[in-house]
């Protein structure tokens, strides 16, 4: 009898890991829940690889009375299945909407899987982010990222944030209220931030990492990323003081814990570029010494790939607010 239970209990656990949403030796991935009626599903913090599949962002849930919201679905149609499922075992309610925090690829494409599941969706993003992944940045996310996780089929055709926000907006929906931001330029132009105002939570995008550095394009500025953290944190420009902050990649946490790290290492970035700045060298010749002040984040991931790209754009920042 004792051995029947045993192959029973096997049996159940088998079958629940072949249910789970697991990453090899990255483990399993599920939504928890963080704060009050808000899930979310913290993903690898690493760059987008065959093994994560292209799932490395921080998909979240906020559950309404009779709906749910979702915001940044995650990477690419075939890992949105996956997260779906997972969603599926927070609540079966249906997806009224979608809110995507910025252009880059990695944070919406995953979308269209609830579109396919719920043709009413509204997508919500930033006017700018809606005519910028129109026209050409869709395409170009869905080439880096293919060539790095090889899991992009079927995620084009893709499904187009379809609800402009133009960053001054507090919409409801289904009782939970969401104040709409929009800094002009930080990790992009296309940027926004949203406080889910009844659980007091700020999602932040990438304009707030932690444990792991990504890049800055040509629309973002290190300058305006640093300014917008400085006011979050001060409670200047409608933020105010919230439970949880929320980065795109990287653990969520309480205010300092969370922002000071990505805010320091950004600051001693620019610090580094002033200094070569002044003192007449180029960006990249200021690397060595700058590399010295950040040893705390040389286990972040993507360091070594970063921090120099990183220094040269805050220099070519310097330089620019010289000119
Ligand atoms: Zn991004």
């Amino acid at each position: 009898m004792k051995k029947i239970s045993l192959i029973i209990a096997m049996i159940v656990t088998f079958s629940l890991s072949l249910n789970a949403f697991s990453l090899g030796k990255l483990g399993e991935f599920k939504f928890e829940n963080v704060n009050k009626n808000v899930w979310i599903m913290h993903g690898p913090v690493m760059n987008p690889s065959v093994e994560n599949e292209g799932f490395m962002n921080n998909p979240a849930i906020i559950e309404g009375k009779n709906s749910l919201i979702v915001i940044d679905p995650g990477g690419n149609y075939n890992v949105g299945k996956k997260i779906f499922a997972e969603l599926e075992k927070v609540s079966k309610k249906p997806i009224v909407a979608i809110i995507n925090t910025h252009k880059h690829g990695d944070h919406w494409f995953a979308g269209k899987v609830i579109k396919e599941k719920y043709p009413n969706v509204k997508s919500y993003g930033h006017t700018h982010m809606i005519e910028m992944v129109k026209n050409g940045e869709a395409d170009l996310w869905y080439d880096i990222l293919e060539r790095l996780s090889k899991n992009l089929k079927g995620t084009n055709p893709f499904f187009f944030p379809d609800s402009n926000l133009d960053g001054t907006e507090v919409l409801t929906i289904d009782g939970e209220t969401f104040k709409i931001f929009h800094p002009k330029r930080a990790h992009t132009d296309t940027d926004i931030l949203v406080e889910h105002v009844n659980s007091k939570t700020l999602f932040l995008g990438d304009n707030l990492m932690k444990n792991r550095l990504g890049g800055f394009d040509d629309s973002s500025s290190i300058y305006g990323n640093i300014e917008l953290l400085e006011r979050i944190m001060a409670h200047e420009d409608g933020y105010t003081e919230y439970n949880l902050y929320v980065p795109g990649h990287g653990p969520s946490g309480k205010m300092h814990e969370a922002i000071d790290p990505f805010l320091t290492y950004m600051k001693i970035i620019v610090k580094g570029a002033e200094k070569a700045y002044e003192d007449g060298i180029q960006g990249y010749e200021a690397k060595p010494e700058v590399s010295q002040n950040l040893k705390a984040y040389h286990s972040w991931d993507a360091f070594d790939d970063q921090m120099g790209k990183h220094l040269s754009k805050a220099y070519s920042e310097v330089e620019a607010k010289d000119f």
